[in-house]
């Protein structure tokens, strides 16, 4: 039996846990009070971790496709020559277009990521279609839009607020913010701090908030520009802040006066006098910010709707202060900016653009099933699920059955590796180093790199050996026995010694290499790390980058050191803390310096954002679609016991094995269904049968489902409703494409006695 501190990987938050690991088991998982960040709080599901390391899904072997569907067992270098064989063919023939690469990394499961985007740029592609762009890519335009990049990303101060607007978040079941249920018990308890919450569904959140307006689904954007017209119309901007932090407000004012504020409160379906008092409390609070999730993304409007969302905090001057929106430093560059060059070459089929280097999942079967010369005809998936976690599974069924080469890199065996032409074992993320890394506090903001508990099992490597042997069978990256060398010498502490001089001597000589620097540093640097170490080597670059961009901040963390000694220092403070670290503390007039405009202002004038707004005015209320769809379903409810696809053993859930569909009685009554009963829940895409549950939180006509279930768990009949059957991958936001799985109009109908069984 051994301790160990990690983290639960099942959400963004990346909680600390303390486990003890047993015969490859983990057998006691607790919150890690060591952590800095999430100090010992945790809900309930990291203590069901165990069925993600040990499960009848997980890959030990490389696997080959044969042409009957089967797999057969082939060596690491058998599978690696002839996918590189393959893909250098593919590149020879049709060029970087025909490749891209699918997901690259998952909750914690980061360092991988950058070895995959080596690998695309050997292909000489840009298209990197990832999990980030089904969700957050609209709210990132936005950001470009208004702080002058798409990687200027916004933090609520949830814990310091005074009043805190929800929009479309239920964080006591989705987490998102510090520590989520101890926060909002904070505030439910507190005599003078308030909570609103918009949704369509009284969810957990809602029922504990001071405020719940339960906007109809698809509505958010009239509600929200009726509030933003309701602050202008009783001066409750804050003026004062606007003249000296922004630019263009006047353009946004003449559209917020033209707001028919009653009709459109009246469409969202919620009281006037509601929203007059949500939106003046909000205005009147000293400490005031907004909190947005899936909610509204996924919503029609979408992209809008974060616009609009962003306007309510920084029209009542709630930004750059305790208790507002902020900006935060990113350890990992996740996120970037898609300017008008290299890095924003348009799809081929749908003309799509990327939005912070990244592109919506939603297009990729248009993108492959097209019969164009410069269709994508390879794609590496990694880390990710998108027949069962993007829109539309049947077209991703079609379109990657037509793929040339599919590669899949993972754990286990998802849906889309059964379609994959190689399977490739990836260690799992208690079996090699890895980090969490959606690390957004402000101000204080920290990293956890982690050990691992188990050796890799089976034959599985980690993600960065796989792409830095890829790479060398293609030829792309050659041998530096030179840095192989002073590496060995220097690997104590590489920033004091020879190594950093000798890879900018080796870069300069070879700057077309610089593209593949993660896996030079790699495979010099981090093969002589010692414990095995070597996916750190990716660590240790970017904290002497952290430590360049945000010298003052790291030094407020207790940090010391000039120029590569600071970074230096980053990173043995990462390497010697296994419960996380915190590497900066920025002051909160710190978030100015992060607007990236010259003149460190919010450009509030967005022109496609005011023709959006004015177009809603001629919206029809009602679409035509819900004659012949009449409900209209929420789907991606997040639940007690969903968490993507992570966890595939459906044992590890203690309730809603089925997950239930969620009717409002009066709608159950109607159509003569009970709890327990089965249904068949149909789109314009496709069918699902579903089990009932009724419940009194949805309103009527609108019905909920859970993501992460319809797993095929050790090949078994999918395991409950994958609600992707039912999405269509071309409902879709116009300028992010992303997908409105929150506005699916569907038909029910119960199963008659003979299917239902
Ligand atoms: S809040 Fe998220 S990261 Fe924390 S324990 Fe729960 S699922 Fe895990």
């Amino acid at each position: 039996m051994t301790t160990h501190q990690t983290a639960c990987i099942l959400c963004s938050r990346n909680c600390g846990i303390q486990v003890e690991a047993h015969d490859g088991h983990l057998t006691k998982i607790r919150g890690d009070t060591q952590n800095p960040v999430s100090q010992g709080y945790i809900c309930q599901k990291p203590t069901r971790l165990d069925y993600y390391q040990n499960n009848a899904d997980r890959l030990t072997h490389p696997l080959r496709r044969r042409p009957d569907g089967t797999f057969e067992r082939v060596t690491w270098d058998e599978a690696l020559e002839d996918i590189g064989k393959r893909l250098l063919a593919i590149r020879e023939k049709h060029g970087g277009k025909a490749f891209a690469l699918c997901g690259g990394g998952g909750q914690a499961n980061h360092l991988g990521g950058a070895f995959g985007l080596s690998l695309m740029l050997a292909m000489r592609s840009v298209y990197c279609y990832t999990s980030l762009a089904q969700e957050l890519t609209g709210e990132f335009w936005v950001n470009g839009k208004l702080f002058g990049r798409q990687s200027c990303h916004i933090e609520a101060d949830v814990e310091r607020a005074d009043f805190v607007l929800m929009i479309g978040k239920n964080p006591w079941q989705s987490h998102g913010i510090h520590n989520a249920r101890d926060t909002l018990k904070d505030i439910q308890k507190s005599s003078t701090r308030k909570m609103a919450v918009i949704d369509p569904r009284r969810t957990e959140t809602a029922k504990i908030a001071d405020y719940h307006l339960q906007v109809r689904p698809g509505t958010d954007a009239f509600l929200l520009s009726a509030m933003l017209a309701i602050l202008v119309r009783d001066n409750l901007v804050d003026r004062e802040f606007l003249e000296k932090h922004t630019l263009g407000y006047d353009a946004l004012e003449k559209v917020l006066r033209e707001v028919p504020i009653s009709e459109y409160v009246a469409r969202a379906g919620v009281a006037l006098e509601d929203v007059e008092r949500v939106t003046q409390e909000f205005a009147a609070a000293e400490r005031a910010c907004v909190r947005t999730d899936l909610g509204i993304l996924h919503s029609l409007h979408s992209t809008l709707n974060s616009y609009l969302a962003w306007m309510l905090f920084i029209l009542t001057g709630n930004m750059g202060k305790p208790g507002g929106n902020n900006f935060h430093s990113a350890f990992l560059p996740v996120i970037d900016h898609s300017g008008d060059g290299l890095f924003n070459v348009k799809t081929t089929a749908t003309g799509t653009p990327a939005i912070a280097r990244h592109y919506p999942p939603n297009v990729l079967p248009e993108e492959i099933d097209n019969n164009r010369p410069d269709r994508v005809r390879a794609v590496f998936v990694q880390s990710m699920n998108p027949l069962l976690s993007s829109a539309d599974t049947q077209a991703f069924e079609r379109a990657f059955r037509k793929l040339e080469l599919l590669v899949v890199v993972d754990v286990a065996m998802t849906e889309t590796a059964r379609l994959a032409h190689y399977v490739l074992p990836a260690a799992s993320q208690f079996e090699k180093w890895e980090a969490s890394g959606f690390n957004m506090d402000f101000p204080r903001n920290g990293f956890h790199l982690r050990a691992p508990i188990f050796p890799p099992l089976g034959k599985s490597l980690t993600e960065a050996e796989i792409y830095t042997r890829l790479l060398e069978k293609m030829g792309e990256v050659p041998r530096f026995p030179l840095l192989e060398r002073v590496a060995k010498l220097d690997r104590q502490a590489p920033s004091r010694g020879l190594f950093p001089l000798a890879l900018v001597s080796t870069l300069a000589v070879r700057p077309w290499l610089a593209r593949y620097l993660v896996v030079i540093v790699y495979s010099t640097l981090g093969r002589a790390l010692p414990e095995g170490a070597a996916e750190t080597s990716f660590v240790w670059l970017l904290s002497h980058v952290y430590a360049v961009r945000y010298r003052q901040a790291v030094k407020r963390a207790g940090l010391t050191g000039t120029a590569m000694a600071l970074g230096e220092a980053v990173f043995q403070k990462i390497l010697g803390a296994r419960s996380g670290a915190v590497l900066s503390e920025h002051l909160y007039e710190d978030t100015w310096s992060f607007v990236h405009h010259k003149d460190r202002k919010v450009h509030v004038e967005v022109s496609e954002m005011l023709s959006a707004l004015q177009a809603l005015r001629s919206e029809p209320t009602e679409p035509e679609i819900l004659r012949t769809f009449p409900f209209v379903l929420m789907a991606g409810e997040r639940r007690s016991y969903n968490a993507n696809t992570t966890l595939r053993d459906p044992a590890w859930r203690k309730v809603d094995p089925e997950g239930c569909l969620s009717i409002h009685p009066d709608d159950a009554e109607a159509l003569g269904l009970a709890d327990g009963d089965r249904a068949i829940c149909r789109s314009a895409r496709g069918e699902l049968t579903v089990t009932v549950k009724r419940s009194a939180n949805i309103p009527r006509g609108v019905l909920s489902l859970p993501h992460g279930y319809g797993i095929q768990y050790a090949g078994s009949e999918p395991m409950g409703p994958n609600v992707n059957v039912l999405t269509s991958s071309d409902h879709r936001d116009p300028i992010a494409a992303t997908p409105y799985h929150k506005y699916v109009p569907v038909r029910l109908e119960k199963c008659s006695a003979t299917m239902s069984k």
